[in-house]
């Protein structure tokens, strides 16, 4: 995992060495933020960010280390076989998420840094809880699990509430400050100011053409960038992002220019695969991500822990489902969408269900839905002829029809 960061360092220096990227800005502090992790004395609290903003661990001095995108980062790195193979091994179910075999074999292989607390929630997905609670037995510690409710009314705001403060006093005592919730206000401030910025993404991306960006870059930038959420070296990242995207060719470019705008649902793959190069040679630009919607809620200055817990509910995965198909048609018509792909990865049950509702309601609208099945982290189940071919023909669709 060390070396995975050290890489990213690496990388970031290069890149940064030629002029501002905010690629390289973005991944020269994760790449930071993991080995700090590693320094001696570092207290570590296991966390996922895209389901609790990190605006929560930014006032303690403590090292927020989100145990899933450290597996689907040792998995961008090449470093997926072993892992699975040592989750395999110990005896973990082959049909469970990989980004939780990811996780479950990294742990024992010793590549992860130690962990001081651990907190996690019920929504999204039952493997998060069940990880941490094997976690929990090894590095006997503290686990907090937030439990979610499906309603969002006030009672649910309350009780999410009560166990985010609960989460807040046990971060006060590992890092010796006093309880004071008033902390919060400057890491909200930052990622409000964020929020503000990927609003401006978002526009530039809705005008026709779209800037030209290539793979799925806008998704890897919102969500590796929400582990940072909270932090104010964000801010200068985006604002960088937005330079970049003003800049970025509309008409022409590498993909000959935009033909088709697609709306990406779900996840994407951590390792190199042909499927973005092959939409960019049928001129499909991605201009929207369900994922980067996911994460953009504001949060209050008055009501800090109020609001998170907010922010938490909100969540479409755990709404009804009618709720994330009123987002999706909304997004359509936003972003004047010729095609719907979801990265459709199989064990991910809590974000395949609503499929086959979703497919449905975008064909009587006129919009087909590209279900592309593939894994997040096992390279070993990828085959790109097949990826290739299912593309040309979701392609080879649109082309006949438009
Ligand atoms: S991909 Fe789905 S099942 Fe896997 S960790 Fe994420 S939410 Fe959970």
């Amino acid at each position: 995992m060390r070396k995975i960061y050290e890489d990213y360092l690496k990388y970031a220096s290069k890149k940064l060495a030629g002029g501002f990227n905010a690629r390289a800005m973005l991944y020269k502090e994760i790449g930071r933020l993991g080995l700090s992790a590693f320094e001696p004395g570092a207290k570590v609290v296991w966390t996922t960010s895209y389901a609790l903003p990190m605006v929560l661990y930014q006032p303690f001095d403590v090292v927020p280390f989100d145990f899933e995108y450290a597996g689907v980062f040792l998995a961008a790195g090449g470093r997926a076989a072993e892992s699975i193979a040592c989750s395999n091994r110990l005896g973990y179910a082959v049909d469970t998420c990989s980004v939780h075999r990811m996780a479950l074999g990294a742990q024992e292989l010793g590549l992860f840094p130690h962990a001081d607390l651990l907190v996690s929630t019920t929504d999204f997905c039952d493997g998060k809880p069940k990880c941490n609670e094997i976690f929990k037995e090894k590095y006997q510690v503290p686990f907090h699990l937030i439990d979610i409710p499906l309603d969002k009314d006030e009672s649910a705001l309350d009780y999410v509430e009560g166990q985010l403060r609960n989460v807040f006093i046990a971060l006060c005592e590992l890092s010796g400050k006093k309880e004071d919730e008033s902390m919060l206000i400057d890491p909200i401030r930052n990622y409000n100011q964020v929020l503000g910025l990927m609003d401006e993404v978002n526009r530039l991306r809705r005008q026709k053409p779209a800037p030209y960006l290539p793979g799925n870059r806008a998704y890897t930038m919102g969500m590796v960038a929400n582990i940072l959420f909270g932090r104010p070296e964000l801010i200068t990242i985006y604002e960088q992002f937005v330079k970049e995207l003003r800049k970025a060719p509309r008409e022409g470019g590498p993909d000959g220019g935009e033909r088709f705008r697609l709306l990406w649902l779900l996840a994407n793959p951590a390792y190199p695969t042909n499927i973005f190069d092959t939409f960019r040679e049928f001129g499909a630009r991605i201009v929207a991500e369900e994922f980067t919607f996911e994460l953009m809620h504001p949060l209050s200055e008055e009501e800090p822990l109020r609001s998170i817990a907010e922010w938490m509910l909100d969540s479409r995965f755990i709404r009804p489902v009618q709720e994330r198909i009123d987002a999706i048609l909304k997004w359509v018509n936003d972003y004047k969408i010729d095609g719907v792909v979801s990265f459709t990865h199989l064990a991910c049950r809590q974000g395949n269900g609503a499929l086959y509702l979703i497919k449905q309601t975008l064909n009587e609208k006129g919009i087909v839905l590209m279900d592309l099945e593939a894994d997040i982290c096992d390279a070993a189940t990828f085959s790109p002829n097949k990826m290739r071919s299912a593309v040309e023909n979701y392609m080879q669709m649109m082309c006949a029809t438009s």
